[in-house]
């Protein structure tokens, strides 16, 4: 079974008019997640709250208190005007953090097989002290470091395929050699970082994999069955997670490499298999972008498909 660790405080980080990241992305999935062919075949599960000591395991305990800050009198801004807060929105961030912790407590006690986790705001451009990219907390950095605080498991593998490169979650795990990091992103394009790769010789560390603007589908499977295959054959992760953004797609506005909704389904169900091969399938994906609805609800759905596939 494959969980979906879905809250209404998504919605209620609200980031103004005519602003990209809008909480209509979440519910344009949940409603494609909720149409018949999905009955009974996903765990719906109402994601915790993060507590404040797990955003420290990457945040500064100063930035937590500015969050706090900057919400309570929102409408306001968190470090750039690409960052508008609401009130809701701290506790949509921790919720956010959360759904991850929740999903990863639940994929290891074996409730359900792999879990996604549709959330907003995204992370994976948050910095230690720093808001950045629509991003307010790091979720899939804050999910790795729970895995080896509480979990004892070390060895994790994550797979980020949103358009932009993931400054955040590189900034915050890089010196963490037991990770496996593997970004494949538009460059050159925003945030402008992910050019070099630097691995260890257990085959940890990070792997960024940049593509030139009108990249395909072809271009992308030619990466992850080459590069990432052969990384993550030599390192046999003990979980697999995926900050899986969907801005890559063709119809997406704020990219500009070619990929087509089915090729999630594609690109996810060889995460799955390495997780198969490496660690009984255990998988944890978060929502990171994904700015067209239409393509953004179609494309989590193929990439849902190729969880629920390996999850039967
Ligand atoms: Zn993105």
């Amino acid at each position: 079974m494959t969980g979906i660790l879905y809250h209404e405080d998504f919605v209620t980080h609200s980031t103004g008019m005519g602003h990209p990241e809008q909480p209509s992305r979440v519910t344009a999935i949940v409603e494609t997640l909720k149409k018949e062919k999905y009955n009974g075949r996903l765990v719906w599960d109402g994601p915790r709250l993060a507590a404040e000591e797990e955003i420290e395991y990457i945040h500064s305990e100063s930035y937590i208190k500015r969050v706090i800050k900057t919400c309570e009198s929102a409408p306001d801004y968190l470090d750039s005007y690409d960052n508008p807060v609401s009130d809701g929105s701290y506790q949509a961030a921790l919720r956010a953090s959360g759904a991850l912790l929740t999903a990863v407590d639940g994929v290891i006690e074996g409730k359900y097989t792999n879990a996604f986790c549709p959330v907003r705001p995204p992370g994976h451009h948050a910095r230690h002290s720093m808001a950045m990219g629509f991003c307010i907390f790091n979720n899939i950095a804050i999910a790795a470091r729970h895995l080896k605080n509480k979990h004892n498991i070390h060895k994790i593998l994550i797979v980020d395929f949103d358009v932009h490169h993931c400054n955040g979650t590189e900034e915050s795990l890089s010196g963490d050699n037991d990770i496996l990091l593997f970004s494949i992103h538009q460059h050159p394009h925003y945030p402008g970082t992910g050019m070099s790769s630097k691995l260890y010789s257990h085959s940890g560390g990070v792997l960024n994999v940049p593509m030139p603007p009108g990249s395909a589908e072809e271009d992308y499977m030619k990466v992850i069955k080459g590069q990432l295959s052969d990384q993550v054959n030599m390192f046999m992760p003990d979980f697999v997670l995926i900050s899986a953004g969907f801005d890559a797609h063709k119809d997406d506005p704020l990219g500009d490499i070619l990929l087509e909704s089915e090729t999630f389904y594609r690109m996810t169900e060889i995460a799955v298999e390495f997780a198969n091969m490496y660690c009984d399938g255990k998988v944890v994906s978060t929502l990171e972008g994904g700015y067209n609805l239409d393509a953004l609800a179609e494309s989590a759905a193929f990439h849902v498909d190729a969880l629920l596939e390996a999850g039967k």
